[in-house]
């Protein structure tokens, strides 16, 4: 069994709100939904508990955006990703539909 050792970046996130933010994303492997005409961070959580680990930057897991030009098979294949307000708290703003 392989695990990938390189996965897209969260290179910034705005979401400040989310438990996972401290001065950028920290989450491990976020997942992008397909919310309406969004893609939107489903890993975005509002909670006292701190999330993540501090040491890593986060990195993109899966997407659910097939309609984006940087998704092939659910995953993503951008350099990085910026996420921030749009249509959600938390969209991811490198989003581009094919
Ligand atoms: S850039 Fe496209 S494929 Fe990558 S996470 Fe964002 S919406 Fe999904």
């Amino acid at each position: 069994m392989k695990t990938l050792l390189q996965m897209p970046a969260v290179r910034e996130c705005t979401a400040v709100a989310c438990s996972f933010n401290d001065g950028g994303c920290h989450a491990p492997a976020v997942t992008v939904a397909a919310a309406g005409g969004a893609a939107s961070c489903a890993t975005f959580v509002e909670s006292s508990v701190r999330g993540g680990i501090a040491e890593i930057t986060g990195t993109v897991g899966a997407c659910a955006r097939t309609d984006c030009v940087h998704n092939a098979n659910l995953a993503c294949t951008a350099e990085s990703i910026q996420v921030g307000s749009g249509v959600t708290a938390s969209d991811c703003l490198t989003y581009q539909p094919a």
